[in-house]
């Protein structure tokens, strides 16, 4: 595992990345409506950072090959749609949930973040999921602080998920970035034995992380669609996506993409 700590100067340059990516971010979730489609939502993304001079992190990942990879701009994942959901032409429901994922990289650093967002009125329990998938990122990121290992955090984040009566998702995690959009450490939501043995980490000041709880209101297991990315529950039920790009400080933690 090799950790890049980041200078002062070059979390605040990372925070103007971030920024782009939670000014792209609002304005998703402003537009968001029954009637909208994914990609109107991914081109709304896309304005954004262009208009800034950035350049987007997803489309065409991971070789960046044109043609190559990710079709998207955004991830946008939709109901039981967990992460990598391709913008297109489905339309938005009353009722649905949206999750929206944008990444970016503005003068050599990235940023990136992650809403759900509800279509409208939607049911109690959907509601409970966002509310729940929001309380863990907040409750990790509070948590963050210098010498902590990381598996104490993401115990108290599974715990958060597990007693509402919902489930972490395995096979996708957080990870640190910087001048990459996915550099070392992992960071995921829940620990296990073996995270505990072979991918715990001490907080350290200077580390630059993404947290990005997934969380599903049935039971944990995924699957991808043939489209090679789209990852949906196995069981059908919804799931939200949350994330922020966080530096460690030397006293506790700082959101880079809450738009300050
Ligand atoms: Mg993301
Ligand atoms: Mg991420």
């Amino acid at each position: 595992m090799s950790v890049s700590l980041k200078r002062p100067a070059e979390v605040e340059a990372m925070r103007r990345a971030g920024r782009l990516v939670h000014r792209a971010l609002e304005r998703c979730r402003t537009a968001v409506r029954p009637g909208i489609t994914t990609a109107q939502l991914d081109q709304i993304a896309l304005d954004a950072w262009l208009e800034a001079g950035a350049r987007g992190l997803f489309k065409n990942y991971p070789t960046y090959e044109p043609g190559k990879g990710f079709p998207g701009n955004t991830c946008i994942s939709v109901n039981e749609e967990v992460v990598h959901g391709i913008p297109g032409p489905r339309t938005l429901q009353v009722g649905d949930l949206v999750s929206i994922d944008c990444g970016i990289l503005l003068d050599g650093w990235c940023g990136d973040s992650a809403i759900t967002v509800a279509v409208g009125p939607v049911e109690p329990k959907l509601q409970r999921l966002i509310d729940v998938t929001r309380e863990t990122l907040e409750l990790a990121i509070s948590a963050v602080r210098p010498g902590l290992r990381w598996s104490d955090i993401a115990r108290a984040m599974q715990h958060h998920v597990e007693s509402n009566g919902f489930s972490c998702v395995r096979e996708f995690v957080g990870h640190g970035i910087g001048r990459r959009l996915h550099e070392d450490p992992k960071v995921p939501n829940f620990t296990s034995p073996e995270f505990e043995r072979r991918g715990d980490f001490y907080l350290q000041a200077g580390m630059t992380i993404a947290i990005e709880p997934m969380v599903i209101l049935g039971g944990q297991e995924v699957v991808v669609l043939d489209d090679g990315w789209t990852v949906v529950t196995r069981d059908g039920t919804p799931a939200a996506h949350i994330e922020h790009t966080v530096a460690v400080t030397a006293s506790g933690s700082d959101i880079l993409t809450d738009g300050r």
